[in-house]
């Protein structure tokens, strides 16, 4: 094929036109996709590494989750939350039961859970905890990403994300992610929650220090606190359990779910949490039009049996062993360092070789799709149905660039 036949280079100067540019996309035009596999319009095949920033946590056209939407498209799409519909219940049951706790609230995007669980978290300590009306205060970590509302980003330590964007909403205390002193140091009578992410994928994949969380855990339950675990990337199977917060023997008093919830078809987010907690909500004081939609919780549903099974977060552990036994011997040899769990990898190019920008349009050129961080740091996040052979050949690319 020459260059005029390429139908890449015109659809991406037809998009650029036509978008506002708050987005650096990889000149990569998708057509099609199954599995861990994606096509562009001119036919090249890419593995994909980035699954949708983990929203594709089961591959792409996952035939169990495709068939759900294709059956739930022919009965019922939406009804809003004015009615019940008959595929409400299945799905808050199910995910109740995932995460061990008695509610569920549904929304769409990864930032209105955030949204609904600092809302909530407020709301419960006026009415609970006793703080006094508009005093409520979040502990918050540095780094943090929890999406791009006008409160959510308020709390950002990223200035690309924050800066002229005020004025901000107060009520929020930020600390070093990791430091259990310093947050110790900001909780005060007037504290209502702690909100953090297990890992912080866009801040390059940081794991905490062992212990961390644990000792978060017990300093909430000292001081009154609810314990916010935003599990919106690092959940649902990822890191190889259902949620990163287990590896830490920890259990949140909130789970804030996203992105791979929808199964990569639709996009469903969720609060999980218990009576005591998510119950301080009363009828009009919150909600979604296309919230907990028929559509979405088909989906929904179908996400939570793919993960009952405990087969994604079993295969996330087995092969994301092997991918960081892939990714650990290329430090020193162009790599820094690699951090993460389960199918889930920061990675630290040396910056004297390359930026992180560089990193991935090499890798894309060599069919591999990734994203960079923050500067030389670039994240692999392939779906769980990813082989051992997609693996080794991504880590036999990177070997390769570098
Ligand atoms: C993606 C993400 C969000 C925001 O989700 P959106 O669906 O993009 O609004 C919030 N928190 C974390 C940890 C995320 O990765």
């Amino acid at each position: 094929m020459t260059d005029v036949d390429m139908r890449t280079p015109g659809a991406l100067a037809d998009a650029e036109r036509w978008t506002a540019h708050n987005y650096h996309p990889l000149p990569v035009v998708i057509a099609e996709a199954e599995g861990a596999w994606v096509t562009d319009v001119d036919g090249r095949r890419y593995l994909d590494f980035l699954a949708g920033y983990s929203a594709l946590n089961f591959g792409h056209r996952h035939p169990a989750l495709i068939a759900a939407a294709h059956a739930q498209l022919d009965k019922l799409t939406l009804t809003s939350r004015a009615f019940v519909h008959d595929q409400f219940a299945d799905f808050c049951r199910g995910l109740a039961e995932l995460c061990g706790k008695d509610l569920v609230l549904p929304m769409n995007t990864g930032a209105e859970a955030v949204e609904t669980g600092i809302k909530v978290a407020r709301k419960w300590g006026y009415r609970v905890k006793g703080v006094p009306d508009g005093r409520a205060e979040i502990v918050v970590a540095a780094n943090n990403f929890h999406g791009r509302t006008t409160t959510i980003v308020s709390f950002s330590t990223d200035p690309d994300a924050r800066d002229d964007f005020g004025p901000y909403t107060p009520g929020f205390t930020i600390v070093d992610f990791g430091d259990l002193d310093a947050l110790a140091a900001a909780v005060t009578d007037n504290t209502v929650a702690v909100l953090l992410e297990p890992i912080q994928g866009e801040a390059g994949v940081l794991v905490p220090p062992a212990g961390y969380f644990a000792g978060v855990r017990r300093l909430c339950d000292e001081r009154n606190v609810l314990l916010i675990a935003d599990e919106i990337q690092s959940g649902l199977g990822r890191t190889g359990k259902t949620f990163a917060i287990e590896h830490e023997g920890v259990v949140p008093d909130m789970y804030l779910l996203g992105k791979a919830l929808g199964g990569g078809i639709v996009p469903v987010s969720a609060v999980a949490a218990d009576r005591s907690v998510l119950g301080v909500l009363k009828p009009g004081e919150h909600g979604s039009t296309f919230g907990g939609n028929p559509l979405a919780c088909a989906v929904g549903a179908e996400v939570v049996r793919l993960l009952a099974t405990g087969e994604f977060q079993e295969r996330s552990a087995r092969l994301g062993a092997r991918l960081h036994e892939g990714l650990s011997g290329l430090i020193g040899r162009g790599v820094h360092a690699v951090r993460g769990r389960g199918l889930w990898a920061g990675v630290d190019i040396d910056p004297a070789l390359m930026t992180g920008r560089e990193a991935v349009e090499r890798l894309a050129h060599r069919g591999v799709l990734a994203k960079d961080t923050h500067g030389s740091t670039i994240r692999l996040a392939p779906p769980l149905v990813v082989t051992e052979e997609e693996i080794d050949h991504a880590v036999e690319q990177l070997r390769a660039i570098l």
